[in-house]
């Protein structure tokens, strides 16, 4: 039976895994990544995958080929890690480094990409060849999925839709310049920022951190909500509003028939049904599938993405 050795490097954990074609984990192990830049997380990625071979080895034959899921802006084609974010760039040739390394022929891609291209060929790309999955976790961005064919864009940049105005204000500046990007709003960041930002002028029990490197608890903002904590249910009203509101503009942009959610954020099913509620009926008439939850295990996605990468699918 042929397998594949699949690597998600996320921004705090790294998970290794081997995978059959029909995307089942077979065998997986997870570390810890945390890095500032490109060279330091290849060094992880190396170091993980030694580790990996030695302690949990093969299912049986060497794995027929690699895939490699990342954080950032990558080049699929030339297998070249190209930046982590405009501030951190350092083009590496990831791919080639690792078939010279391992011996095993190596494709890599960005992570939400690679989660798209899960959704595609595991998910609900089985019935689907028009549409949208929206990653809601620590930031926030989407995959497009147009006649079949994922939109990649001139720069391998298509589907950065964290960083769009949705009509909903706070004051926020986001990091690339614009005012009150969706993802300053809705991601894990954004209730972070937001509950800091709004916290000066509205009562709450939710505990926010001191500490900068500490974020607040987004399972604890919509606990609070549900008990009508004015702050929490702010945070909850703006976020999914904004997040109703992209999906909404999006829909008008490809005419999708489906519209897939996954990401930390809506991952229990609470934002779902705030979403849900707030899309305009006549808007996505012709989402006929709907705006669903990925079906697919949200901790594992990035991993089968990557399994989907390995494949070439
Ligand atoms: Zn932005």
């Amino acid at each position: 039976m042929d397998t594949y050795l699949a690597l998600d490097m996320g921004g705090t954990k790294l998970l290794i895994g081997e995978l059959d074609k029909r995307g089942n984990i077979l065998k997986y192990k997870k570390y810890d990544s945390g890095y500032f830049n490109q060279q330091a997380a290849l060094t992880i990625i190396k170091e993980s995958l030694d580790d990996y071979i030695n302690t949990v080895g093969w299912t049986k034959n060497k794995p027929i080929a690699m895939g490699v899921g990342l954080i950032g802006r990558v080049d699929p084609v030339q297998g070249i890690w190209l930046q982590i974010d405009p501030s951190r760039s350092q083009p590496i040739p990831l791919a080639k480094e690792l078939v010279d390394l391992y011996g095993i022929p190596c494709q890599i891609d960005n992570d939400v990409k690679s989660a798209t291209r899960a959704e595609r060929h595991f998910g609900f790309g089985q019935i689907s060849k028009n549409f949208i999955y929206i990653n809601i976790g620590t930031g926030i961005a989407a995959g497009f999925v147009v006649n079949g064919r994922q939109i990649r864009g001139s720069h391998f940049n298509a589907g950065e839709v964290g960083h769009t105005q949705v009509g909903v204000n706070v004051g926020i500046r986001c990091g690339c310049g614009r005012m009150d990007c969706v993802e300053r709003i809705a991601s894990g960041i954004g209730f972070d920022q937001c509950a800091r930002f709004l916290n000066q002028q509205m009562e709450t029990k939710l505990h926010i951190p001191t500490d900068s490197g500490e974020r607040i608890l987004v399972n604890e903002v919509f606990a609070l909500s549900q008990k009508g904590d004015p702050l929490c249910v702010q945070l909850v009203e703006n976020a999914s509003q904004a997040l109703a509101n992209l999906i909404m503009n999006l829909v008008r942009v490809s005419d999708p028939d489906t519209v897939v959610l996954g990401g930390g954020i809506v991952s229990d099913g609470y934002m779902h049904s705030q979403i849900l509620e707030k899309l305009n009926p006549t808007t996505i008439r012709f989402v006929s599938n709907g705006v669903v939850l990925t079906k697919l295990n949200p901790d594992f996605i990035g991993l089968m993405g990557a399994g989907a990468v390995a494949m070439n699918v």
